[in-house]
């Protein structure tokens, strides 16, 4: 039995994050709650993270959390709060309505983006926490941040598993807006059973569809997260992460500015090249993100580095995955 005066989330993080054309002090929060209600998706390796207990429990806990959070993290010395869970902020059976409501009124005045499947994104739920956290001083308060992952809706079922649609997406950007909300969007770039090229090709196709649809769009590269479909495969050398050429070259060709911070960068689990250049590429995307240069993202892909040619190699030779033609 964890007592909840040693709650504490399972991350929380001081950073600075570019909306629009400002750079803002961040703060970035993974609560502990009570789980993912989809609990499918084959990257996730936070569906298994749960905490049990009836809704007064896990409100309760997520208080504490809360709590530890303003302790920690002074409440002047951030703009912009990122809350993350183990699943949907938004899912009153994850988080207790009572829960969401002390998260809303102690981030008043700040720009909150939360996590969200898009089925939990209705006028009510997010009009209720928008009123918490509007003092008046945001132009767009709070963002919906869903992990659309593609705008492919047969890679998003086949290789992702993720259980919605894009028209399950734009229905739910439509609700956050109309209750004066912003539309965040997150993009998975390299999930299994694709070959890099169609990966880059299933993120610039997605990057055009997004146009006009989400506020913001962050790219995350996909991890081998552990006990995983992913590590399954990746143990088998049935899975790759993408090389962080081909994550600049997306972000060089995107329509509108694309954050990304590649999680894991120049790790055999993360995104990666050959280890002799990883960690230039990982700082320059990181910069990217902040600054919107696309001059310092020409010069990445200008880098001479000998792994570039076997990316070349694999983006033009690697085949499919195919299945049998008959039985
Ligand atoms: S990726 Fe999101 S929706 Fe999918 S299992 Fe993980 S927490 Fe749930
Ligand atoms: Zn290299």
């Amino acid at each position: 039995m964890v007592r909840v005066a040693e709650e504490k989330p399972l991350a929380c993080w001081a950073g600075k994050d570019r909306i629009g054309d400002e750079v803002l002090p961040s703060l970035t929060v993974i609560f502990r709650t009570g789980g993912c209600a989809w609990n499918r998706c084959l990257m996730c390796g936070y569906r298994s993270v749960r905490v049990e207990g009836t809704p007064d429990q896990l409100a309760a806990r997520v208080l504490a959390q809360l709590h530890w959070v303003r302790v920690h993290h002074n409440p002047a010395s951030y703009d912009l709060v990122k809350i993350y869970t183990s699943g949907s902020f938004l899912d009153p059976r994850e988080v207790p309505p009572a829960a969401r409501d002390a998260v809303g009124d102690a981030f008043r005045g700040k720009i909150v983006i939360a996590e969200t499947r898009p089925e939990f994104v209705t006028p009510e739920e997010i009009g209720d926490f928008i009123a918490r956290v509007d003092d008046g001083s945001r132009a767009v308060p709070c963002y919906a941040a869903i992990g659309l992952e593609t705008t492919d809706d047969g890679i998003r079922e086949k290789c992702i598993r993720k259980g919605f649609t894009f028209a399950d997406f734009r229905r739910a950007a439509r609700s956050a807006r109309d209750a004066g909300a912003g539309v965040k969007a997150y993009l998975l770039h390299k999930p299994p059973f694709l070959t890099e090229r169609e990966a880059r090709e299933d993120m610039s196709r997605s990057l055009s569809a997004l146009a006009g649809q989400a506020d913001l769009i962050s790219l995350n590269p996909c991890t081998v997260q552990s006990g995983t479909t992913v590590e399954w495969l990746w143990q088998r050398g049935a899975y790759r992460p993408p090389y962080l050429w081909s994550v600049v070259q997306v972000l060089e060709g995107a329509p509108v500015h694309v954050t990304c911070d590649p999680v894991g960068g120049g790790y055999p689990r993360g995104p990666h090249n050959c280890g002799r250049c990883d960690r230039e590429l990982v700082a320059g995307i990181r910069d990217y993100s902040l600054t919107g240069d696309r001059g310092l993202l020409r010069a990445l892909l200008n880098w001479e580095c000998g792994c570039k040619a076997e990316w070349e190699m694999v983006m033009e030779r690697e085949r499919p995955y195919a299945m049998p033609l008959t039985r």
